[in-house]
């Protein structure tokens, strides 16, 4: 224990990257870099940090922001719900906590979206407390090096791997060590191809001895992809704009716009559906968590299609409309054919 804590702070010390929410102490800025990067990589998650922080410096401006500026400066990232949690807990944090972070691990649990390892990144980083984290980082260092054969993620597995994060964590350090662990098993005990040539606890890591690196750690499988059969349809108005509609509750990408959406169960259905269509573009597949969607999209003058609820809009117009990703796909690909007849 002793000398892998202090091999991973010296380690740390001439390795770590020098990134913005590593110079703060203010619990919103933290909060806000752990709810970005929660899976999201580092490099793809910084521009949107430093967009966030400084278009709402402090919780109470974000908190007033509308639902779609949030969503629109989400947009790109992913797991929109991530991006309306966070605008839910500032402004739950603006209204119960008098815009004043909970200053406990126990008090940061009871954040919207905020669980036990962002609780814990909080409470070390901003007020210097011994919680030690467990991220997927964290689950592999562990598992390698002290040879836990437990999956990360089953209920027999957790709680061995969280009771040896406290164990290990420097208590008189507790915002380095747990940053100085992350970093270590995100840039040395990578999850392909770690550096253990160069690795300062090479000669004590059950892993590497009993050559177990590749097979470290154990995770359950995942949870059933559900297959979904999308058809958009293209429906352009005289001013050759399209028409557009907010999706609802209660499902994917909620609130965000989309084209007028017509969705089946069943893939032999939807060819049925398309014969003697239009397609533009072919078939577009888009992989979410649990999740995997085929889409067509279809020039339509079907006006049945139409709700009451669609906007027509162009695409200097659809600036302020936040997008899933897969429109946005599309639309970078082929809105240049749309209105070419
Ligand atoms: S020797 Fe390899 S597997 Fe073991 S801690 Fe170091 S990088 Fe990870």
């Amino acid at each position: 224990m002793q000398a892998l804590r202090e091999a991973i702070q010296i380690w740390y010390q001439s390795h770590h990257r020098d990134l913005p929410w590593r110079h703060t102490k203010d619990p919103y800025a933290i909060w806000l870099s752990e709810i970005i990067l929660q899976q999201t990589r580092v490099e793809q998650g910084l521009p949107y940090y430093l967009k966030f922080i400084h278009n709402y410096p402090q919780v109470q401006q974000l908190a007033m922001a509308s639902q779609q500026e949030v969503l629109n400066l989400w947009q790109g990232l992913g797991y929109y719900s991530r991006g309306r949690n966070l605008h839910a807990t500032a402004q739950q944090i603006t209204s119960d906590f008098g815009s004043i972070f909970p200053n406990t691990y126990q008090g940061l649990l009871q954040l919207k979206g905020v669980g036990p390892y962002t609780a814990a990144a909080i409470a070390s980083f901003a007020y210097n407390q011994p919680h030690a984290v467990l991220d997927g980082n964290v689950f592999r260092v562990l598992s390698r090096y002290f040879g836990v054969e437990e999956p990360i993620n089953s209920a027999v597995g957790k709680p061995i791997f969280e009771a040896l994060a406290q164990e290990l964590l420097d208590t008189k350090n507790p915002a380095q060590h747990n940053q100085a662990i992350m970093e270590f098993g995100a840039l040395q005990c990578k999850p392909v191809s770690p550096n253990c040539s160069a690795c300062p606890v090479l000669t004590t890591c059950h892993a590497y001895r009993e050559n177990q690196v590749a097979s470290l750690p154990i995770k359950l499988k995942k949870v059933k992809v559900k297959k979904r059969y999308f058809v958009y349809h293209l429906i352009p108005n005289a001013q050759q704009q399209l028409a557009y509609q907010r999706r609802g509750a209660k499902d994917i990408w909620e609130g965000l716009y989309e084209f007028p959406l017509k969705e089946f169960t069943d893939e032999s259905q939807m060819q049925l559906y398309l014969s003697g269509q239009k397609i533009i573009g072919g078939r577009f597949e888009h992989l979410l968590t649990h999740q995997r969607i085929e889409a067509y999209f279809i020039f339509s003058s079907a006006q049945s299609q139409l709700t009451s609820s669609c906007i027509f809009l162009d695409l200097a117009s659809l600036e302020g409309h936040p997008i899933p990703r897969l429109i946005d796909k599309f639309l970078i690909a082929h809105s240049h054919e749309l209105f070419s007849e």
